[in-house]
């Protein structure tokens, strides 16, 4: 095995870069070009169809059979003139990746073969899908799953050397209509927030007649080797590495993060910028992560289904990508102990169809009136629901990231930045007195916001929720993640709490309270009940761990725990109220999250006990071996007892570190046998986390105490400074 090690070493170190051509000097040239844009859908439709199809787009309006037809046929059209043979229906099952099913354009008929795409066959799609994850929804007499168009988000055409393929994105549900999906349910919570919160605009601009959320991600990721990754098979095949001793250099010299960017990761990023950007994915940022090779991505924000629809897509195109230049993408939380993991940063905001940024700040009082009523409904609904948002990010990879010292804890906790603090304590201690109502002069009592804010919002990376200048950013989405659970979640609690406020304010309102008292009333009500989620200070502190106790936040640091909120009688009652799940949908997705988190530790446990057994002691041993022989032959040659001190405490030292490592992998096989017999899942789960995983530690602690010890030409293992340092 040593020999893959070695070889694959010396790959790393002759490789070259293929040579990568943008389209164009200007990206503005070939952005979009393989997307089925508004431009395309201008040129291939008739009047009436095309703007038919954008009010689709723009307000769900259906589309009928008949326009279905047309549509399809000028996306064929389209297609084919790009060079694409194939379609397929692109969606989101739960696994967490993407799917595709390609069927071809062609078809055999008595005139002689032709190429067709029907109406139908555009609109809805039964891929024979039974084995992706449903948690029980989908029982064998109704096993079939459909694929329905999603209009909002446009057709592409992924190109490879090989063919292209038309990909229309869909949602995935049961023929019952349940989601069996990411996309569904997220489009769901996106018309309730539409509805709840152009609801509350009324009060403030009656030309408000929709809102949408914007997204912006920031996407992290690592770069390893292709040939060192292949020599690892915990890196292979759990996406991160179970053994390796930390590299005596890391990140603690700092001189990565924005460092000059590595020629070769360099001409990677390029390429896949330009694949990204042909497929419409505005990338505009590019730089070096504080870990060594960990690298960000951002796009310019978008409508955040096209905006998790993109990131998705970018997520693939980086993989495919990284193969041509021979890396391999790491998009897990934590692929190396003991330096950075990756994050998914979620920036996100509530824009109208009038342009205005609800969490921006306005000019006048009366729109910081609005600002404050969406920013304040924002803190009380994540106030209220932060279980839940602890819940949408919980995975088993995601467990390493959150609390370690480089990602916020897994206490939800909202940053504002002392200048909006400030004002929001005002608010809480001013008196709304008869005075003021009497003059009119509710103005005076609004503190002034400054305009400034947005350059000037005080950055906490510690901080899991925090407040941006004119967006919210969260920041503790694993790097792995799809965005649609967290977002579903955020934006269904937020249209909920705007319902919940447009009923307080009413009802004031009713009383006879002035509209714009009333609104400030429920605001001050909602700063002072919701002031405990907010914190300012150093969340990796163990102070701030101390502190979110006493005020009773929840720190759940372990995802079989976590996913308890997503089927609570809370939460039911909010999915159901605003018709984003039923409870049948959330006991099936809760079951999906826990049994992909015991699996994945399974995966790893399996991966340990092979790894160590066959890679690491045995290495271990062999070197032992030569060690024996080197006493023996010192001893013959008459040297006594003191010459023989160093290789005996060497081999001594080995045996102790290997009795822990092999025994360890026994208890954990046995624990294994005892979990796999647990039936539920959530016992199931807590049973891996307890007794499996709870030993992944001290034979890593051993093993790699191993690696240090024996003699390097002979360790099986790329190492970390060779994953790390070879670029
Ligand atoms: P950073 O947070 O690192 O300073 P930026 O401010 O440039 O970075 O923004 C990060 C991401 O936030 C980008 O994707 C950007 O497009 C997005 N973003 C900026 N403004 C908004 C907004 N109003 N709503 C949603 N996302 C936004
Ligand atoms: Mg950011």
């Amino acid at each position: 095995m040593k020999s893959l090690r070695t070889n694959a070493l010396k790959e790393a170190q002759n490789r070259v870069s293929p040579e990568v051509v943008a389209p164009s000097v200007k990206i503005s040239e070939f952005f979009g070009s393989n997307v089925f844009d508004k431009k395309k859908m201008k040129d291939f439709l008739s009047k009436d169809v095309y703007e038919k199809l954008i009010s689709a787009i723009e307000q769900g309006e259906l589309i009928n059979q008949d326009d279905a037809n047309q549509i399809a046929t000028a996306m064929k059209h389209w297609a084919m003139s790009k060079g694409a043979t194939h379609y397929t229906h692109w969606f989101q099952p739960l696994t967490g990746s993407t799917a595709e099913k390609h069927d071809s354009f062609f078809e055999p008929s008595s005139e002689g073969a032709i190429e067709k795409f029907a109406g139908s066959a555009l609109v809805q799609q039964e891929p024979d899908a039974s084995s992706f994850p449903n948690g029980g929804i989908r029982n064998t007499f109704e096993a079939r799953g459909y694929t329905a168009w999603d209009p909002s988000s446009p057709a592409f055409i992924m190109e490879s050397k090989a063919g292209k393929t038309l990909c229309i994105p869909t949602v995935f549900v049961a023929y019952t209509g349940e989601a069996l999906d990411y996309k569904a349910p997220l489009l769901k919570a996106l018309n309730a927030l539409d509805k709840a919160a152009v609801d509350v605009c009324q009060y403030f601009d009656k030309g408000i007649s929709k809102v949408t959320a914007s997204l912006g991600i920031e996407q992290e990721y690592f770069l390893v080797d292709l040939a060192l990754f292949n020599a690892r098979p915990d890196l292979a095949l759990t996406g991160r590495t179970l053994f390796g001793h930390m590299s005596a250099k890391g990140q603690q010299l700092d001189d990565h993060y924005f460092g000059s960017i590595p020629e070769r990761v360099f001409t990677f990023m390029v390429d896949f910028e330009n694949e990204s950007l042909k497929l419409g994915i505005p990338l505009k940022t590019r730089h070096n992560e504080v870990a060594p090779l960990q690298f960000e991505c951002a796009p310019i924000y978008e409508e955040i289904n096209l905006a998790i629809d993109h990131n998705q897509l970018l997520m693939d195109v980086m993989e495919k990508v990284a193969r041509r230049h021979n890396f391999k993408v790491l998009l897990h939380e934590k692929p190396y102990a003991g330096i950075n993991g990756s994050g998914k940063h979620n920036n996100w905001s509530l824009i109208t169809d009038t342009g205005k940024n609800l969490l921006a700040p306005g000019k006048t009082p009366k729109n910081n009136l609005m600002f404050l009523a969406f920013f304040v409904n924002t803190i009380k609904a994540v106030h209220e629901h932060a279980d839940l948002l602890r819940a949408s990010i919980a995975s088993v990879s995601n467990d390493h990231r959150l609390g370690a010292n480089e990602a916020p804890p897994a206490i939800i906790s909202i940053f504002l930045g002392q200048q909006l603090n400030e004002v929001l304590d005002e608010i809480e201690h001013s008196r709304i007195s008869k005075k003021i109502k009497e003059d009119n002069a509710l103005w005076l009592g609004i503190p002034k916001i400054p305009q400034i804010l947005l350059d000037n919002t005080d950055r906490n990376r510690t901080s899991p929720f925090a407040f941006t200048g004119n967006k919210f950013e969260l920041r503790a989405v694993g790097s792995s993640a799809n965005s649609s659970a967290p977002m579903t979640v955020l934006n269904t609690i937020m249209a909920d709490q705007l319902i919940k406020f447009k009923i307080d304010v009413d009802k004031l309102i009713k009383k006879g309270e002035k509209k714009d008292i009333a609104l400030l009333t429920v605001i001050k009500k909602y700063i002072k009940e919701s002031k405990d989620i907010r914190f300012e200070g150093n969340g990796y502190s163990q102070e701030w761990e101390d502190e979110a106790a006493k005020r009773g936040l929840a720190n759940i640091k372990t995802t079989p725990v976590a996913l308890d909120a997503y089927i609570s009688d809370k939460s039911t009652e909010l999915f159901e109220k605003n018709n984003v799940f039923s409870k049948r949908e959330l006991h099936a997705r809760h079951e999906i999250l826990l049994e992909s988190y015991y699996k994945k530790l399974q995966i790893e446990a399996r991966v340990m006990g092979e790894v160590a057994n066959t890679m690491i002691i045995p290495a271990a041993i062999a070197y032992q071996n030569e060690l024996l022989l080197n006493a023996k032959s010192l001893k013959e040659v008459g040297l006594g007892k003191e010459a023989l001190e160093t290789p005996l405490s060497i081999i001594n030292k080995l045996s102790e570190h290997l009795a822990v490592v092999k025994n360890s992998i026994d208890a954990m096989l046995e624990e294994r046998k005892t979990a796999n017999g647990v039936e539920d899942h959530r016992e199931k789960a807590i049973a891996y986390d307890l007794h499996v995983k709870s030993h992944f530690d001290t034979i890593r602690y051993h093993a790699d105490k191993l690696e240090q010890m024996v003699d390097d030409s002979v360790w099986p293992l790329p190492k970390f400074r060779e994953l790390l340092f070879l670029k």
